[in-house]
C-alpha cells in the first residue's frame, strides 16, 4: 500500500528544522507563503513492504521517502534503518538535506528516506529482500535526475549496491540512482570516509581560526559508525587527541589519548567497542560530558537536551550527526559559553563526495582520489569561512548564519526558476 502526504508524527528532527529555519526565517523578514514552500515537503511517500522472514513467516515494514526540495538539483539524501524511524523525523533530515546542499553550493536539492526496522535483528537475506521490496515502492520517485539515495544511520555500500540493481533492472543499467556504492558498481573513492573526513577539514579550520595547533586539543566522539570513526581516525592522524568515543553499547575514556586505529580493528572484530582495553570503560552517555576541547556528537538526533547540557565540559561542538541538538536547549549554549558548529556545515563531507560520485557516474569517467580529496577541501573551507565570516559581520549563531546562505540560495532560484516568485 502507498500513501502520499501521509499525516506521519511530529518529532523531533521535524520540529527541530522548523524551529531553526524560523530562526534565519525572522531575521531574513520572509513572508509567510514564502516561509511555506520552503519549510514543507514537496511530496512524502509511505510504503508498506512486506518481507518473508528466514523463519517463513511474512512481516510488515512501514518505509518512507520524503522530497524536501529540488529547485536547485535533483533530490538527494540518505537512506536509515533503525526502529525509530518514523516520517516526521524523515521530513526534518530531508529539509537539512535540501540547507546543506546549498550551503555546500551542490547542484541538489533534499530528500531523505528510512525504514522502521532493528537492522541488527535481522539476517543479511532479510535485509537484502527488505531493501528490494523497498526500491519496488519508492521506485517511481527515485532516479539519476529526480531523487538519488545514499547510505546514512545502518545502512552501507552493500545495501546501497542492491538499490541500484533493483533499479537497473527495470530502468537499464543505472549507477547514477543511488550514492555511496561499493567501487565495482560504481562508487567514489573517497566516499566511504568522506563525511568523516570532511568534519575533520572543518575541526582543523577551526582550530586554525583559533590560532591553535590540533595536536593542542583534545576531542570527544559519540557514535562509533561510519561518520564518528573517520572523524575520530582523521582527526587523530591530524595530532587531535581523541580522549573518548561511544557506541550504543558503551564508552572508553583516556585522557592520554585513545588509539582509534587499535579501537576500529575491535570494533570490527567484535562488533561494538566493548571490552576495548586502550581505555576505562564508562557508560555511553559519560562520553558526551567528558571534559575536552572539542565535543564531536557522531550518532544520533537530539542527544544535546535540558538534561545533558549543564553537565557538559566542552567549550566548542561540532555536530558530525543530524540534529544532536534539541532546539529548545541550543539557546541556553552561548550562556554556557559553548559555541555550535551546525550539522548542515560539518557533515557536509559526505554529501559532496556523494556528488562527485554521481558526476562519475552520469560522466562514465573516475575521478582520482587526489582530485577527490582537493575538492573536498575546497568546498568545506568555502562553506566555512562564509559562514564564519556572515556571522561576524551579522552578529548571529553560525547556524543562523549558515541557514541565511542556504535559504538564500534556494530562494534565488526558485525566483529565477518561475517556481516561487514573490513579485510578478
Ligand atoms: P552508523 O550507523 O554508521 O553509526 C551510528 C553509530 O552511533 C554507531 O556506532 C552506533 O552504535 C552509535 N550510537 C547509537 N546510539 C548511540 C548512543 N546512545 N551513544 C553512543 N553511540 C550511539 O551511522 P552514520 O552513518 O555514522 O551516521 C551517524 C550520524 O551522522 C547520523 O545522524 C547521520 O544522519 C549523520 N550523517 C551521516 C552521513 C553518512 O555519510 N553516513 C552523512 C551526513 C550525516
Amino acid at each position: 500500500m502507498k500513501t502520499i502526504h501521509d499525516s506521519g508524527s511530529s518529532t523531533d528532527c521535524h520540529k527541530a528544522s522548523i524551529m531553526q529555519f524560523d530562526r534565519a526565517a525572522d531575521l531574513m523578514e520572509l513572508d509567510s507563503a514564502l516561509r511555506q514552500w520552503l519549510n514543507t515537503s514537496f511530496r512524502e511517500l509511505s510504503v508498506r513492504i512486506p518481507v518473508r522472514m528466514d523463519n517463513g513467516n511474512v512481516q510488515v515494514f512501514s518505509g518512507y521517502r520524503v522530497q524536501h526540495n529540488n529547485v536547485r538539483g535533483p533530490h538527494k539524501g540518505g537512506l536509515r534503518y533503525h526502529p525509530d524511524v518514523s516520517l516526521g523525523d524523515i521530513r526534518g533530515l530531508a529539509a537539512w538535506m535540501t540547507w546543506k546542499c546549498a550551503l555546500l553550493e551542490l547542484p541538489l536539492g533534499g530528500a531523505k528516506g528510512g525504514i522502521t526496522c532493528n537492522p541488527k535483528e535481522m539476517s543479511f537475506g532479510e535485509l537484502e529482500r527488505l531493501t528490494r521490496e523497498y526500491v519496488h515502492g519508492i521506485g517511481d520517485l527515485i532516479g539519476p535526475y529526480k531523487d538519488i539515495p545514499a547510505p546514512d544511520v545502518n545502512t552501507n555500500a552493500r545495501i546501497m549496491g542492491w538499490i541500484m540493481d533493483e533499479y537497473s533492472k527495470r530502468q537499464g543499467y543505472s549507477p547514477g540512482v543511488v550514492t555511496g556504492k561499493p567501487m565495482e558498481l560504481g562508487g567514489s573513492p573517497g566516499r566511504e570516509n568522506a563525511t568523516g573526513k570532511g568534519v575533520s577539514m572543518v575541526v582543523s579550520r577551526w582550530a586554525e581560526k583559533e590560532n591553535k595547533r590540533l595536536d593542542q586539543t583534545s576531542a570527544a566522539v559519540q557514535g562509533f559508525g561510519n561518520v564518528g570513526y573517520h572523524a575520530a581516525l582523521h582527526l587523530s592522524r591530524l595530532g587531535c587527541k581523541i580522549v573518548a568515543v561511544s557506541d550504543s553499547t558503551g564508552g572508553i575514556i583516556n585522557e592520554d589519548g585513545l588509539d582509534i586505529e587499535a579501537a576500529g580493528r575491535h570494533k570490527k572484530i567484535k562488533g561494538s567497542l566493548s571490552g576495548f582495553a586502550g581505555g576505562d570503560a564508562v557508560h555511553q552517555d559519560e562520553v558526551l560530558i567528558f571534559k575536552c576541547d572539542y565535543l564531536i556528537p557522531s550518532a544520533l538526533q537530539n542527544v544535546i537536551h535540558g538534561g545533558t547540557f549543564e553537565k557538559l565540559q566542552t567549550r566548542i561542538i561540532f555536530e558530525a550527526a543530524n540534529g544532536p541538538i534539541c532546539p529548545y536547549t541550543e539557546p541556553k549554549l552561548p550562556g554556557a559559553g559553548i559555541t555550535v558548529l551546525p550539522d548542515i556545515l560539518v557533515n557536509g563531507g559526505g554529501v559532496t563526495v556523494s556528488y562527485f560520485e554521481w558526476v562519475q557516474n552520469i560522466q562514465h569517467f573516475k575521478w582520482k582520489d587526489e582530485a577527490i580529496q582537493l575538492e573536498l577541501q575546497t568546498i568545506m573551507h568555502r562553506a566555512f569561512d562564509r559562514v564564519i565570516v556572515l556571522a561576524e559581520e551579522r552578529n548571529v549563531s553560525y547556524r543562523i548564519a549558515a541557514y541565511i546562505l542556504a535559504i538564500d540560495k534556494v530562494v534565488r532560484a526558485g525566483h529565477l526558476r518561475g517556481t516561487y516568485q514573490p513579485h510578478i
